[in-house]
């Protein structure tokens, strides 16, 4: 089973408490495909400009991300500088955001990216996120959307007629308050679940995920770890994790959501244990396999009929 989506390619300068990298790759739409890769097919929707170097295209290429629908205009890629707070790395502070030529991004899609089952709208304008979505031959069995703050505040009208066609919406708690209007994220999701997604996933950082399915509730903590090196793509390589899962299992069901979440949780604590994208670039399948167990270990406990009756 394959997915499509569309999302940034760009060029990120990043200060976090373990150093700096200037214009080293990324992009939601970079985080997610090598992500979800690992799970199934990905086929990317972008665009980037004349300075996106060639040896950055083989690189995915060579992971047999599918690239027939990436343009190159002329100009230069987008760019995103941000800074963390070096003692609390969930707070990050974005310094400059250029568009550069995402601005003139109208993407046309192959006959073979109009035919995909599963479709993510990654963190990009909201006018691309409903462009590529319009282009789909069928309604996708999946559709998952992520955006974040730049967008709600920019272009909140265009974001808010994109999410009411969707299944699964992503969004980090302060996102989904500002986005919303609530204080309290059980009201957000209830509210964002009346305008039509099905699911409502909600990111805490360090504190982990929240997933909110008409009724039902999944809660996960992160992956533990001593020291993050950069926290950047974090929840674009949770979504890759979560949607490739999906797509692998074929499933839409409660069950499937739950191992999705812990697969995206294992795939954001590898992102945020190295600089850009160098640490989920070339991971072994069994490093994986072992986390993802790891998680397991972490939250199971006994229930009351495991236990052979009541607690109190
Ligand atoms: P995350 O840390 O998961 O929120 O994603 C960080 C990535 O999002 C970086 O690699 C940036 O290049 C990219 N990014 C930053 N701002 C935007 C934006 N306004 N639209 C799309 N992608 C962005």
């Amino acid at each position: 089973m394959s997915l499509l989506v569309v999302g940034t390619l760009a060029y990120d300068s990043v200060t976090t408490g373990a150093g700096y990298r200037e214009e080293s790759l990324g992009g939601s739409g970079m985080y997610f495909s090598i992500a979800a890769n690992y799970f199934t097919d990905v086929s990317l929707v972008a665009i980037v400009g004349t300075d996106f170097k060639n040896s950055e295209r083989f690189f995915l290429a060579n992971k047999n991300i599918d690239l027939s629908n990436v343009e190159t205009k002329e100009g230069n890629t987008f760019r995103w500088k941000g800074i963390y707070d070096p003692n609390n790395p969930n707070s990050r502070e974005t310094i400059s955001t250029d568009i550069n030529v995402l601005a003139e991004f109208s993407p046309k899609l192959t006959s073979e990216a109009r035919a995909k089952e599963y479709l993510f709208l990654a963190n990009i304008d909201p006018s691309a996120q409903m462009n590529v979505l319009n282009q789909m031959d069928t309604r996708p069995k999946l559709i998952g959307l992520d955006t974040m703050d730049f967008w709600i505040n920019s272009d909140r009208d265009n974001l808010q007629k994109v999410i009411e066609n969707i299944d699964i919406l992503f969004m980090d708690d302060a996102e989904i308050k500002s986005y919303t209007g609530e204080t309290n994220i059980v009201a957000a999701a209830d509210s964002v679940h009346e305008s039509g997604p099905k699911v409502i996933v909600v990111k805490k950082g360090e504190h982990g995920v929240t997933v909110f399915n008409q009724g039902k509730i999944f809660s996960t903590p992160a992956y533990l770890l001593n020291t993050v090196t950069d926290p950047t793509g974090a929840g674009d390589s949770f979504a890759g994790g979560f949607m490739g899962y999906m797509a692998k299992k074929q499933g839409t069901d409660f069950s499937t959501i739950k191992e999705a979440t812990i697969m995206g949780t294992v795939m954001g604590s590898f992102t945020v244990q190295g600089f850009s994208v160098e640490n989920i670039s070339d991971l072994e399948e069994n490093k994986i396999n072992d986390r993802y167990e790891e998680m397991v270990n972490l939250t199971r406990f006994p229930s009351l009929s495991e236990k052979g009756g009541p607690v109190v």
